[in-house]
């Protein structure tokens, strides 16, 4: 039987003696202090393992991890009809890139860029009573843990400098595809941006897409065609310009945030949570693609 413990202590060694650990994001103020010498590792198996090493348990801001938080739950809740605002094919572009929302006549290419999060939070608004809140709640339910946050200094932190962003959901309403205001919308997507959490959380959190829609709890929350269909999404748009390579050096669903955490997942078997603050130039963390290729090479646990 595989020793994952052993797998994550050599993986942390190995990383943590890396010299460059890449750059800290620095577009949203509120990011540009922390340590990128942290570095946190969490696996959970199905069958009810769990293995950590580092700073697996320290809260960190998700950004666009959260964007597959918030389709999952516009996807349970009108299912297929968000595919008539949003498409399913990966842009090969930066996440903050506008022109093909221009070129494509306002439909985003898929719900893991902006354009594509920012009409989610949209949907979003519009089919739930207290938006925020609920959302919240979910995150909490999927969990089984009330401790999680937003973190409201981060989340007003992007609204001051988040120019890209107001310019994408203008963009977007032109085209009529926001129903509510841009205002509305954009305070939605920063604060699901600025939820905080730990590894070992989000390792429970992208639980219901390793086990076919069921949560942690063993709630149904999705289909299993939502779940495929979820994880489809992450192979191929999970890391905007830089998917292939993901899906090349790793080999599993994955999703990455500028806050430097990176959640994968082999379904039926585990999901996997890395946390190192330096990112790539694509905005991916640098440290923890690399983390997850040396985890599906010494394992040869991959999807392919
Ligand atoms: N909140 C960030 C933004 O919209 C999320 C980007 C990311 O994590 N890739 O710019």
């Amino acid at each position: 039987m595989l020793d994952y413990q052993r797998v994550l202590e050599v993986i942390y060694h190995d990383v943590t003696n890396i010299k460059d650990k890449g750059t800290v994001a620095s577009y949203i103020p509120e990011l540009a202090n922390i340590d990128s010498s942290n570095f946190g590792i969490h696996l959970r198996t199905l069958d009810g393992r769990e293995y950590g090493i580092g700073s697996f348990n320290t809260k960190f801001s998700i950004q666009s991890i959260s964007k597959v938080l918030s389709l999952s739950l516009a996807f349970s809740l009108i299912g297929e009809k968000i595919l008539e605002r949003i498409d399913v094919e990966p842009s090969g572009n930066p996440f903050n890139q506008l022109a093909l929302l221009e070129r494509e006549n306002g439909i985003p290419r898929n719900p893991l860029i902006n354009t594509g999060a920012l009409v989610i939070a949209d949907i979003l608004i519009s089919e739930l009573k207290n938006p925020k809140e609920d959302f919240l709640n979910y995150i909490r339910e999927l969990t089984n843990d009330d401790s999680i946050n937003y973190n409201l200094k981060v989340a007003n932190s992007e609204r001051e400098t988040g120019y890209k962003n107001f310019a994408a959901a203008y963009l977007l309403k032109s085209f009529n595809n926001l129903e509510n205001d841009v205002e509305t919308v954009l305070d939605f997507y920063f604060h699901q941006c600025s939820l905080e959490m730990s590894c070992a959380q989000l390792t429970k959190a992208f639980y219901l897409f390793s086990n076919k829609g069921k949560c942690y709890l063993n709630k149904k929350q999705l289909t299993n065609s939502q779940a495929k269909r979820i994880n489809a999404i992450m192979l191929t748009c999970g890391f905007y310009d830089e998917a292939g390579d993901f899906a090349f050096e790793v080999g599993l669903p994955g999703k990455s945030g500028v806050g430097g955490g990176i959640v994968a997942l082999l379904p039926n078997k585990f999901i996997i949570t890395t946390w190192s603050p330096g990112l790539n130039k694509k905005g991916n963390s640098k440290l923890g693609m690399y983390a997850l290729e040396q985890f599906t090479t010494k394992t040869k646990l991959s999807i392919f």
